[in-house]
């Protein structure tokens, strides 16, 4: 199969493709290297577009036919989307429309979407499942939500079917050290505890220990980077088969805390490290557990690496041989 991947140059999108090629199918990479790296990509033929360019989308897709497209290019700094929303509908909204259009024009017929578990906002139950009211709480949330909507009109009116994965704690690295995540700045807790593990960073902040949780401490659903990008490789070829469009939750059903991942970090690596107490961080519910029954038993998903150690090792392995220390 052929296949454009939009964002293969950043952190899901470098797993991706390492695990297409490793699957033996063509690639066009598509990137803008805003918040990409050169260095992350694995191979295949690469362009160097953005995708609010409507012509560039025009040229890549008149050279060459392709079975699907895969949209990993948004921003996804939350708090940042509350400061500068319009960064985040112009790139995450608008071009993403610019994208759609171009598939039309296109005749490609098959998209998987990178989407959010930020779509439903503060969660009313847990585990999260699929038909959970949407009531994201943010703009980056909302960027998403409105480009699902879109594409339920798109595949009405012109037979786009896709696929939207809505990621729950995207966590981890390649497990061979190749690729990681390496996002600037850095605001995910895995990353920023092994930098203060490795020394990088001088401390690691907790933000809030007075939730209703059993530690006090936030509690989230870490799935593994390399499982994510499984379900994509699932979700393409459930579409390819004639699948309906549809939504997805991608996470593994089960929930660790803050201090929970501190703790794991301190056993995996062996080091220690300052903690400091903070406040709450503005918009973050206590409770975030994905129900992934729907991926399960559709898509046919299995988590191979549901085990916090196991993604805590993964990614200990890729801070450690940092490229840039
Ligand atoms: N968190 C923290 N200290 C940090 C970064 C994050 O305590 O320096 C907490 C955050 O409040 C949340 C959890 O870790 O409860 C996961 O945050 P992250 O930003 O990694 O992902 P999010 O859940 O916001 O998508």
């Amino acid at each position: 199969m052929k296949f454009l991947v939009i964002g293969g140059a950043g952190y899901i999108g470098s797993h991706m493709v390492k695990q297409l090629l490793r699957a033996g199918h063509e690639l066009v990479v598509a990137d803008n290297f805003s918040t990409g790296y050169r260095s992350a990509l694995p191979g295949g033929k690469l362009v160097e577009l953005d995708i609010a360019d409507a012509q560039a989308l025009d040229d890549v897709f008149a050279a060459e036919h392709f079975d699907a497209v895969f949209h990993f290019a948004s921003f996804i700094q939350v708090g940042e989307s509350v400061t500068e929303p319009a960064k985040y509908y112009r790139n995450n909204l608008a071009a993403t429309l610019t994208l759609l259009q171009a598939m039309v024009r296109a005749k490609v017929k098959h998209l998987v979407f990178s989407s959010t578990a930020a779509v439903y906002g503060d969660p009313v139950y847990v585990p999260i499942d699929e038909e959970h009211p949407k009531a994201a709480i943010n703009p980056y949330g909302r960027s998403k939500w409105m480009v699902e909507q879109i594409l339920e009109d798109f595949d009405r009116a012109y037979g786009l079917k896709s696929v939207c994965l809505r990621y729950f704690n995207a966590a981890g690295a390649d497990p061979e050290g190749q690729l990681g995540e390496r996002h600037e700045p850095e605001t995910h807790l895995l990353p920023l505890i092994l930098q203060a593990a490795s020394g990088r960073r001088e401390s690691i902040t907790v933000f809030g220990r007075d939730y209703d949780t059993p530690d006090g401490t936030c509690i989230r659903d870490y799935v593994h980077v390399v499982d994510l990008v499984a379900a994509h490789a699932l979700a393409v070829d459930y579409l390819l088969a004639g699948g309906a469009s549809t939504a997805f939750n991608l996470g593994n059903g089960q929930g660790f805390s803050v201090q929970e991942v501190i703790d794991t970090v301190r056993r995996v690596t062996g080091q220690d490290f300052c903690v400091s107490d903070a406040p709450r961080r503005a918009g973050d519910p206590p409770r975030l557990v994905a129900d992934p029954r729907k991926a399960n038993a559709i898509l046919g998903w299995q988590t191979q690496f549901a085990s916090l150690e196991d993604i805590v090792t993964h990614a200990w392995k890729w801070e450690q041989k940092h490229p840039w220390h």
